[in-house]
């Protein structure tokens, strides 16, 4: 059985790219860029609660680092540096080495260095700490957004809560369906770039981690706003669109899609298109921001839809 020790060094030590102290030591030393503020979060992933305990480990590693690059891209931040605390139940190499390799390979191609962290024994329990940086004055924070401004989507919702009943065994899928939805709950692709490049774009931002009405309805009560939104305008995928209308509540509120929910002045439009375009996703405009509060979705005949579903809440009674 290797030790604590042997386990970092073996699964969790990699030459940093822009760290002169990585892994090793009693801490870590960054250099971050002169001038550039700072932006840092932290994400934990509970065995039980985020994931089945029979999750393939590799898919867990990938996503308890990218639900906290998704937290940086809503920012508009560039992310450099993670910390990793693990509690594991044993040392069970195989499982470490799979977690390594999902972790490692979202942080390569996201170009973050793993820094630091702590291991100790536990119920399977993931933390990372995420820091990037970024300019001042440009974040994309939650309170920015103005009453006329439009509200954008970065791409289809719904698919990971599709696919997380499909794994409870509330859904039937067919093959081509499960390869539609289950990488996004599976492989979620944090909106990194996109968010850097709507800094000087866009108002305000927000990712959607427990579902848009949830969401947007942080981002509305912290800009003191209001909005309205299209259901029809709603990207969804050609598996969710067939289970319509039951699967409204997916839209609506599903959560772990970790797409970008932004605001934005109508002028903006033909820039954020182009944005769209160099990145390859699908921007969409769902709406619009109102002065007066409160969050109105209406359907094709532009009927409003009573509302009865909110995202997850951990501590809901
Ligand atoms: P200390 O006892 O000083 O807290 P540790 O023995 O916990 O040090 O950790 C030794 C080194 O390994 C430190 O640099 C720490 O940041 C790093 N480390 C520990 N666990 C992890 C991990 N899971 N991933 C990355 N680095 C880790
Ligand atoms: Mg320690």
């Amino acid at each position: 059985m290797p030790s604590e020790f042997e386990l970092i060094r073996r699964y969790f030590t990699r030459t940093p790219r822009h760290t002169p102290l990585g892994v090793g030591d009693d801490a870590a030393l960054l250099a971050p860029q002169p001038g550039q503020m700072l932006a840092v979060s932290a994400d934990m992933l509970v065995a039980g609660t985020h994931f089945f305990d029979q999750t393939d480990p590799a898919q867990v590693g990938w996503k308890a680092l990218a639900v906290n690059l998704s937290d940086m891209a809503a920012m508009g931040a560039e992310p450099k540096w993670a910390t990793l605390a693990l509690a594991l139940p044993q040392a069970d190499e195989r499982w470490i080495a799979a977690f390594a390799d999902g972790f490692f390979d979202c942080a390569d191609k996201f170009a973050v260095d793993l820094i630091g962290g702590d291991t100790t024994r536990g119920p399977l329990c993931i933390s990372v700490q995420i820091m990037g940086q970024l300019p001042p004055g440009q974040a994309l924070r939650r309170d920015g957004a103005r009453p006329d401004d439009d509200l954008w989507l970065s791409g289809p919702l719904g698919d990971a809560a599709l696919a997380l009943q499909q794994l409870q065994g509330q859904q039937a899928l067919t093959d081509a369906e499960r390869g539609e939805v289950l990488p996004a709950l599976l492989r979620p692709q944090p909106r990194v770039a996109l968010g850097m490049a709507l800094r000087d774009v866009a108002r305000s931002a927000i990712d959607i981690s427990d579902g848009l009405l949830a969401d947007l309805g942080h981002l509305l009560r912290a800009s003191a706003v209001g909005a309205e939104i299209l259901l029809e305008s709603i990207p969804r995928s050609a598996a969710l669109q067939r289970r319509l209308p039951s699967a409204r509540s997916l839209l609506l509120a599903g959560g772990e899609d970790y797409e970008l929910c932004f605001s934005a002045p109508p002028q903006a439009r033909a820039r954020i298109e182009a944005i769209g375009r160099r990145l390859a996703l699908p921007l969409v405009r769902i709406g619009h921001i109102l002065a007066q509060s409160g969050l109105t979705v209406r359907d094709a005949a532009g009927e409003p839809i009573a509302i009865e579903v909110t995202g997850f809440d951990h501590f809901a009674s």
